[in-house]
């Protein structure tokens, strides 16, 4: 059965790594998609070139001047809605002609479009995987309540899904997400005290947005996928085991009680869960390197160093704490690469502030959306004040 109407595709974030990646894979398979919307943050010249070449009809950008600017780059016969502010991109997310959502902004700014999309019903392919950190629980809610679906982008997440791994299976024993162990695998503390901004974006096998690439190099990307797992697969951290993997072809594993393990494989190329996502259910030819498995020779597996990479443990013990506790752990970690990226911060300061501010909060309950994002709010000024005595 091939698809007949185009799918009508919002993205968030479009100029990001993902974002550009997902208008690749609409570039590969035109007839399947109609771009009704891209958003992105200061970029506007790339806005530009990408709305020129897909037509939608709404833009968005962060703020006022940025619109206009973006306004006088397009040509006169094509005049798409240019909309401005964090409101303009609720807005986007919650048009009632999407059929779909890519979520990939970047960090907690990422939540409240996510979470207009689940409740106006629309599915969402999510990159976003700190929309799951922060608010988990009340997105899965929304998605029962309006029937949106959630398909995760997330190369881990993502393998899972593919490997038809089901969250109400009775018979799933854990799951056991892969882990590049980023630039910095197998070096030393003496090494780690003297690392800069541009040794922690050069990644060995994912060309990513600034702030994952810090994540990958400190580790907590696998600890906001450790929690980003548990909400999608109702699951306690415990159950939710991790493995280094250096080659990063095995994108993730699922254990059975028999001792079967179900693994997806593929070519570390982000277009492959994109495309899977954006398509499903159904699957579509991609121009991405095939794996050589005799060149390759080898797969490699090892225990990550919680001892010199602390956040992957920092984030398992603020996702048992309360569902407070990850808002805080989110927050301090932005605050933080923040800092790292602007040389105000060393790496090894990142899980110290962390931790400060992880000691320091008590829990509370997060009702709703509002109650996050004040939290959110407080739980970054905090850090930046903690950050003070951390600071070079
Ligand atoms: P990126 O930094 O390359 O792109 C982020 C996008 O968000 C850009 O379009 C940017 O303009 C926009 N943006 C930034 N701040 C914004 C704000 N305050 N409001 C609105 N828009 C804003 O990031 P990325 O690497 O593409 O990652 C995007 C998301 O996908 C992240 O949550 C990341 O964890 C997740 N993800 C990325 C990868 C990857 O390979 N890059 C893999 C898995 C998951
Ligand atoms: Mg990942």
């Amino acid at each position: 059965e091939t698809q007949t109407a185009p799918r009508r595709l919002v993205v968030l974030g479009s100029t990001g790594s993902i974002g550009a990646q997902a208008l690749d894979v609409v570039a590969e398979h035109p007839e399947r998609f109609d771009v009704l919307a891209l958003t992105g943050g200061r970029n506007v010249a790339l806005l530009a070139a990408q709305a020129m070449r897909f037509r939608p009809r709404f833009l968005a950008v962060l703020d006022q001047p940025l619109a206009a600017e973006l306004r006088e780059r397009l040509p006169g016969d094509y005049t798409p809605e240019i909309l401005s502010g964090p409101e303009s991109f609720v807005e986007l997310a919650e048009l009632s002609e999407a059929d779909m959502v890519l979520s990939s902004i970047v960090g907690a700014a990422g939540l409240p479009p996510t979470f207009a999309a689940v409740r106006q019903g629309t599915d969402v392919a999510l990159a976003n995987k700190e929309s799951l950190v922060l608010a988990g629980g009340l997105i899965r809610a929304a998605c029962r309540e309006s029937g949106a679906a959630l398909l995760p982008v997330d190369s881990e997440h993502n393998a899972l899904f593919q490997a038809s791994c089901n969250e109400t299976a009775a018979s799933l024993r854990r799951l056991i997400l892969t882990a590049s162990g980023g630039p910095f695998r197998g070096r030393d503390r003496a090494f780690l005290e003297t690392v800069t901004p541009a040794q922690a974006l050069a990644h060995p096998n994912w060309s990513m947005g600034a702030k994952i690439s810090i994540d990958s190099a400190t580790l907590m990307n696998k600890g906001l996928e450790v929690i980003e797992a548990c909400h999608l697969y109702g699951l306690p951290e415990s159950r939710v085991a991790t493995v280094v993997h250096p080659q990063s072809i095995v994108h993730s594993l699922a254990e059975y009680v028999d001792g079967s393990l179900l693994a997806h494989l593929g070519p570390p190329d982000m277009r492959v869960a994109i495309a899977y996502c954006l398509c499903y259910p159904e699957r579509v030819a991609l121009s991405v390197t095939p794996i050589d498995l005799v060149r390759l020779g080898g797969l490699t597996f090892e225990e990550p160093d919680l001892a010199l990479f602390p956040c992957l443990r920092l984030a398992r013990e603020a996702f048992a704490a309360s569902p407070s506790h990850p808002v805080v752990l989110n927050a301090a970690n932005e605050v933080a690469v923040a800092l790292f990226l602007s040389g105000a911060l060393p790496f090894l300061g990142i899980p110290r502030l962390i931790e400060r501010c992880l000691d320091r909060h008590d829990g509370r309950d997060i009702p709703d959306l509002s109650s996050v994002l004040d939290l959110d709010h407080e739980a970054r000024e905090r850090a930046r004040e903690l950050s003070g005595a951390l600071r070079d």
